[in-house]
């Protein structure tokens, strides 16, 4: 039996991290058992559906390593196959027009919550015969379709993930819809469950493995294949992904989408590798930093756990910044240059990458998310900088002037100041004032930037030299004495 599996997402928004995961399970389980990871997009709901969520989602699961093998499938251009699965059911008298009105629905909940019983549907047209059909049909009314659920029936399987699930039809509030009412003589639009079940059974999807918030489709899908003589694919439900208060992750804790999480700076790699960790627990658990081909290896259902699975963004961070932190420069610059320009800065690899480059791998240690280039290298990448009150303050020391007229001449005698240079004038300045070393690094550290802490000294006195900058604002940080 070939493995097939499948994300079934709906292009009602951008590619969340729920489905994303959901899809890295997927991706791994096909590729641990050599089967075929399947994309189909759950389009039916056409008043809240876009293709540039579509387009969304397919760039997001690329951009995470997340081939697919199959699709993407689109299941509005599928209808026919649901309406006559629909007309199949109808046929074989398992499920029945339901004449209802919105107004009855709602009467008949109020009712039931009147006598404190839970919501349902009453199953009230089940049996209905040809003439009271036809009686209501002449008032105009237009049915949905229910397919029948048999209160008494105990709907049990065996998941991957939990174990086993017992759930009681009584309990899935009556008769499920499964197509909406249609204006023409044809069945209406399908639902979700039918629709699912429908493409399931004919794209021969051997595991479903979805959140866990699915459980309740689950038990009225099992009847559907049931009905439909198909056979009932694995299911594996896996956890939801919970915020600190242990409540599902949502809007309100600063992302959704993968999409915000590029933004933010974090690797494809590096948040791949992490959304494994969310509800898999690998086999050497000491073992964190993986590729998702190497997790694929090691990857099963059983290790999968029941409880929610806390995001934990410190994680995320530490694990982003493995990746960051083993990448070259050269690797690195291209996805850095985005950063740079949204802080207003102009970056002209053409012209000067090896300096670009420079700068980069000065900070790359400090690193944890690619939006903190900014802020490591932006005392760097202006001609003059604004000092802090503190490096005045320190400015105005003993010596502080001294040390920086003797830097400022020491620069006019080296046209191209490499670290050696650098090096080699801190030692003649420290031993022609008398003074200690760390005076004049730190007297050069507040003239050179403004600020008492940054990153390395010499390396970034030589980036300001090859711009021609450093002189320049020695001068300006002496007029501050
Ligand atoms: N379209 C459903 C969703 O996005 C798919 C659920 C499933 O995997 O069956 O939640």
């Amino acid at each position: 039996m070939t493995v097939r599996v499948r994300i079934a997402p709906s292009p009602t928004g951008n590619l969340h991290i729920g489905t994303a995961r959901t899809a890295v399970f997927n991706w791994l389980y096909a590729r641990h058992y050599d089967g075929k990871f399947i994309l189909r997009v759950e389009d039916t709901d056409k008043a809240r559906s876009r293709p540039e969520y579509t387009e969304n989602i397919k760039s997001g699961l690329a951009w995470l390593g997340l081939n697919w093998d199959e699709g993407p499938f689109f299941q509005t251009q599928r209808l026919d196959k649901y309406q006559e699965a629909i007309k199949t059911l109808l046929d074989k008298g398992l499920a029945y027009p339901c004449y209802c009105t919105t107004e009855e629905l709602d009467q008949m909940r109020e009712s039931q919550k009147a006598q404190g019983l839970a919501p349902r549907y009453d199953n009230r047209h089940r049996n209905l015969t040809d003439e009271e059909k036809a009686a209501l049909e002449a008032e105009g009314r237009k049915p949905v379709i229910r397919f029948k659920i048999d209160d008494d029936r105990e709907i049990v399987w065996q998941d991957a993930v939990r174990g086993r699930v017992t759930w009681q039809g009584s309990d899935l509030g009556g008769d499920m819809v499964i197509a909406r009412a249609s204006d023409s003589s044809d069945v209406g639009q399908p639902l979700y469950n039918l629709a699912v079940v429908v493409d399931d059974v004919e794209m021969n999807i051997t595991h479903v493995i979805r959140g866990e918030d699915h459980i309740a489709n689950t038990a009225k899908q099992i009847l559907l294949y049931e009905a439909m003589g198909a056979k009932v694919p694995v299911f594996a439900h896996t956890p939801l992904i919970l915020n600190q208060e242990g409540k599902k992750l949502s809007k309100r804790d600063g992302v959704t989408s993968i999409d915000d999480f590029r933004k933010m700076g974090f690797l494809p790699e590096a948040l791949a590798n992490y959304m494994t960790l969310l509800g898999w627990t690998p086999p050497d658990s000491t073992a964190e930093i993986f590729t998702l081909a190497e997790a694929a290896e090691k990857f099963d259902l059983e290790r999968v756990n029941k409880a929610g699975a806390k995001f934990d963004w410190a994680k995320l961070d530490w694990i982003n910044s493995q990746y960051l932190h083993k990448m070259s420069a050269s690797d690195l610059i291209e996805l850095l240059v985005p950063y740079w320009s949204e802080a207003g800065y102009e970056v002209d690899l053409d012209n000067n990458r090896d300096w670009w480059e420079t700068l980069t791998t000065m900070v790359i240690p400090n690193l944890t998310r690619l939006a903190d280039i900014v802020k490591e290298t932006r005392l760097l990448l202006t001609e003059s900088v604004e000092y802090t009150p503190e490096a005045v303050e320190f400015m105005q020391q003993e010596g502080v002037k001294e040390v920086l007229e003797q830097a400022i001449a020491a620069i006019a005698e080296t046209p191209s100041l490499e670290i050696a240079d650098g090096k080699a004038i801190i030692k003649t300045i420290t031993k022609a004032l008398k003074v200690k070393k760390g005076l004049v690094m730190r007297s050069l550290r507040a003239g050179l930037t403004g600020e008492m802490h940054g990153p390395d000294l010499i390396q970034s006195w030589v980036l300001l030299h090859q711009k021609g900058w450093d002189k320049g604002r020695l001068e300006k940080a002496l007029s501050l004495i």
